[in-house]
Parts: C-alpha cells; structure tokens; sequence
C-alpha cells in the first residue's frame, strides 16, 4: 500500500486527470482503502467544484478607468520623485566631496557652500515633517468628526 503522503501528494493532479492510467487506478484503490485521504480528496473535489463556479473575478470597465489612471498619474509621479531624491542626494555628495578634497578653495567659500546645502537639508526636511504632520492631522480630524 503505498504511502498517505504520496497519495496526497498526487491528488491534485488526479482531479486534474494528469496522471497515467496506471496512477490514476492506484490512486483509486487506496481511497477506497483509507477514509484519511478520501476526505482530504472529498474536500479538494468540492474546492474545485466551488472555484468553477465562481466567475472569474474582472474589474469592471470603470475600476479598470480608475485602476489605469491612478498608474498612469501616480507611477510616473513616483519615479520622478525617486530620479529628482536620488539626483539631488547624488549631487549634494558629489559637491561635498569636492569642496572638502579641493586645495583650491578657501576655507569661507567651504563654509559657505556647506551652510547652503545643510539649510537646503534642513528646508527639505522640515518642510517634509510638516506634510507628514499634516497627513496625520488630517487623519485624526476625520476621525474628531
Ligand atoms: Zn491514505
């Protein structure tokens, strides 16, 4: 009697009808035989039966125009954000680098350029606290109401 495990293993794909005559038969006889691997076969046969049923889950016309436009507008936005992000931090550490291994400047220019990048990070950063503080803020108003 083969084993349980290979039994379950294979029932699937007898539901299917994937297996060879001589599977299919073997399979047969040991669900007669065992009542643990029949119930799990039962089971299986009235998922497949309910999943058949069931339509097939489509958007209608109008997700679909909801779905493509929010991609449309949203994936493109997204990217730009992370290229404009990426770039700018590409170009602060390059400038950085620069300034801090480049003999030729004196030390007030470096000063200088320094002290408009870190306010440029600091307006950068506040600015971008405040829109998360906004968000939360919106949140809870919805929830005050
Ligand atoms: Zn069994």
């Amino acid at each position: 009697m083969p084993s349980c495990e290979s039994i379950q293993a294979r029932l699937s794909a007898h539901l299917d009808q994937e297996l060879t005559q001589q599977e299919h038969q073997r399979i047969d006889v040991h669900l007669r035989e065992c009542p643990t691997c029949r119930a799990l076969y039962d089971d299986l046969a009235r998922q497949r039966a309910c999943i058949k049923k069931l339509p097939f889950p489509q958007p209608s016309d109008q997700e679909w125009r909801i779905l493509m436009t929010k991609m449309g507008i949203q994936g493109p936005r997204a990217l730009g954000w992370l290229l404009w992000i990426g770039g700018a931090v590409v170009l602060a550490g390059y400038a950085l680098f620069e300034f801090a291994t480049d003999p030729g400047i004196d030390a007030v220019q470096r000063v200088t350029v320094l002290a408009v990048l870190l306010g440029m990070v600091l307006v950068f950063l506040t600015v971008f606290g405040e829109r998360l503080a906004g968000l939360k803020h919106d949140k809870y108003k919805d929830i005050e109401k």
